[in-house]
Order: structure tokens, then C-alpha cells, then sequence
């Protein structure tokens, strides 16, 4: 078969479904349920469609710009990639040798065990940390929510010999991120990477960032492709970064209802884990996930299921909005 062999074994990624109709309570990949803001749409009117005809700044210079100055650090400790997926898939060409392995926490992000067999290298769960060439550290983690405090990553990364990516996909919506461990001059081997597609509504749009020091910001450029955010992601992704307030407020909304509504699944015996993220991961009373998963779906609520045996017995519920929530319990109580 001249298919490679580590392709022919690979067990591909499977993301959370996209239903096509607009009634679902879409409660099952951590989107954002307001809009981006409205800078955003002002960015895709005005855009010129001419502009298409050439090829997008293959360095996306503007972005990149806009970034450094709100960090108080260089264009170069800067990179964008098509979502902050590609940017892993990049970290794993970049730092990570044929006999090297790939690290993250377990449970976590299920996608970094499908970027190392894509890479045809091992993963290892955080008991092998220490020694591989790229941990992948998720801070608030998924799908659990969880956050630690940063200075726990900071005596990880002092230690650590390969690079060490914080994936702060979630971060806007935690009490603290790893930013200035990623900025300290004396920092070689820590980024920390974020995603517009959470707190600024634009999963949609594929774009996400990384953050750190230059010499490794350097290499993800040198294994990328040469165009690899489109000219609208660029355009757009700029005026969503520079409504900061906008970002802010939904996220601030996002952290209220999520308050409210672990409050309400505790009231009705749910054991929720403490998140700092945009959804809960719950255990409903009797430990029957898969059974309630599946009731939801049917009433048109969907939510995610994860049936590996460390998380087969909660549900991840991205945080809606107000009224989603509200019908989400109310299924819940007609069960
Ligand atoms: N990291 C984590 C922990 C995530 O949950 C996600 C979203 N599924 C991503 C990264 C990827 O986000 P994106 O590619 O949309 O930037």
C-alpha cells in the first residue's frame, strides 16, 4: 500500500459534530455563543476584494504588530498560525527529533496524541514530562477546566530541557495566564499560545498565536507554509484583537453564566470540577453520561461525550448563553 505506515495506524481526530440546523443548542465544542465584535464585520466591509488577487504578507506583519505592542515585546517573539491547531502541528515538526516524544496532561486536549502520530513520534502523559522534547501544558485544561496557579508551570519550565507550550486556548476566561513567563528575558524554552476562537467568537476564522522567545518563534516560521493565514483571517483577526473591551465583556458574561449554571447542576447532585474555562465537565448523579448525552441529542441539545476511561462518566458543556443554559436544565430536569 503506498500509504505511510504511521498513516495506515493513525487513529484520526474526531471533532465535535456541526450539525446543520440552527435550532440545536449547540453546547459541544467550546464556540463562543455572542457574536465577535462588531469591528469584526466592519473589517469584512471594508475589506477590498481586490486584495485577493495577490497573496495575503506571509508574515502577517499588521497582526503580529498589534500583538507585540500589547505584550511590550518584538514582532519577531511573535507568530500567527491557521488556528492554534496548525501551531502545534508546527511545534511538533520543529522541536521534535525522530527519537524524541511529545508530553501533555491526562486527560487533555485529545488532538496533541493525534499530532505526535502524525509526526510518527510517542506520547506520553505528564509522569514522562520531564524528558521529552515537547510538553504540551493546557492552562485552564481540557476537557476538565481546570486551572493551576502559573508559578507551578514557571518550576516545570526551569527545569525543562524541550520547549514547553502553555496552550492558553482558554485563558481569557481564567484569573491567570503564563504571559509574562513566556516574556522574561531570561525565558529559552516556554510559549504560550492563544486562539481567537474562544473569547473573541471567531472559531470560524482559524487564527491563533504564539508568544515567546524569538529563536523558537523563529523555527515555527521556518517549517510553515508560506501563506498560511488568508488576507480576511489577517484583516479581521486585527480589528477583533484591537476591541480588547469587547473581548472582555463577553468573557466577563461567559464567566457569570458559568457560575450560575455549576451552581445549578450542584443543586442537582452533579459533581462539577472547578473551571476556569468556557464549559464545565460534570458527573450527573448516578455517573450516567452516555446515557444522558444521548437523551440531550435527541432533544436537540448537544453537548460532548468523551468514553475513554478516565472520562467516561461526565459531560463537557461549552457555556452558552443565559436561555441556552436554562433549556439545557430544563431537559435535564424532565429526564
Ligand atoms: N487548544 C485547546 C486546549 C483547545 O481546546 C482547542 C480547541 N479545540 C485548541 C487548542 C484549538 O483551537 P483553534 O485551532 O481553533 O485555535
Amino acid at each position: 500500500m503506498p500509504i505511510a505506515k504511521s498513516v495506515r495506524r493513525l487513529e484520526p481526530y474526531v471533532p465535535g459534530e456541526q450539525p446543520k440546523s440552527a435550532s440545536v443548542v449547540k453546547l459541544n465544542t467550546n464556540e463562543n455563543p455572542y457574536p465577535p465584535s462588531p469591528a469584526c464585520a466592519a473589517a469584512l466591509a471594508s475589506f477590498d476584494i481586490g486584495k485577493l488577487r495577490k497573496y495575503p504578507d506571509p508574515v502577517f506583519l499588521e497582526l503580529r504588530k498589534a500583538i507585540a505592542r500589547r505584550n511590550k515585546c518584538s514582532v519577531e517573539q511573535v507568530f500567527v498560525g491557521n488556528g492554534s491547531d496548525e501551531i502545534l502541528a508546527l511545534a511538533a515538526k520543529a522541536f521534535v527529533e525522530n527519537d524524541g516524544y511529545i508530553a501533555s496532561l491526562d486527560p487533555s486536549y485529545s488532538l496533541y496524541k493525534t499530532i505526535a502520530a502524525i509526526r510518527d513520534v510517542r506520547w506520553e502523559g505528564p509522569d514522562k514530562a520531564k524528558k521529552s522534547a515537547l510538553m504540551l501544558w493546557t492552562n485552564p485544561n481540557a476537557p476538565t477546566g481546570t486551572f493551576v496557579d502559573p508559578a507551578e508551570i514557571e518550576k516545570f519550565a526551569r527545569n525543562y530541557k524541550g520547549v514547553l507550550i502553555v496552550d492558553e486556548a482558554y485563558a481569557d476566561f481564567a484569573r491567570a495566564n503564563s504571559m509574562r513567563l513566556a516574556l522574561s528575558p531570561g525565558n529559552t524554552n516556554t510559549i504560550v499560545m492563544r486562539t481567537f476562537s474562544k473569547s473573541y467568537s471567531l472559531a470560524g476564522l482559524r487564527v491563533g498565536y504564539a508568544v515567546g522567545p524569538a529563536s523558537l518563534i523563529e523555527a515555527l516560521y521556518k517549517v510553515k507554509d508560506s501563506y498560511n493565514v488568508d488576507a480576511i483571517a489577517q484583516a479581521v483577526a486585527l480589528a477583533a484583537y484591537n476591541d480588547q473591551k469587547w473581548m472582555r465583556a463577553n468573557a466577563a458574561k461567559i464567566r457569570r453564566t458559568r457560575k450560575a449554571f455549576a451552581a445549578s447542576l450542584v443543586k442537582r447532585g452533579w459533581d462539577v470540577m472547578q473551571s476556569e474555562s468556557n464549559f464545565v465537565f460534570a458527573r450527573p448523579p448516578r455517573g450516567n453520561a452516555a446515557e444522558i448525552f444521548a437523551a440531550l441529542k435527541k432533544r436537540g441539545i448537544y453537548v460532548r461525550y468523551f468514553p475513554a476511561p478516565a472520562t467516561k462518566d461526565r459531560l463537557r458543556i461549552t457555556i452558552g448563553t443565559d436561555e441556552q443554559m436554562k433549556k439545557l436544565l430544563e431537559a435535564l430536569d424532565a429526564l
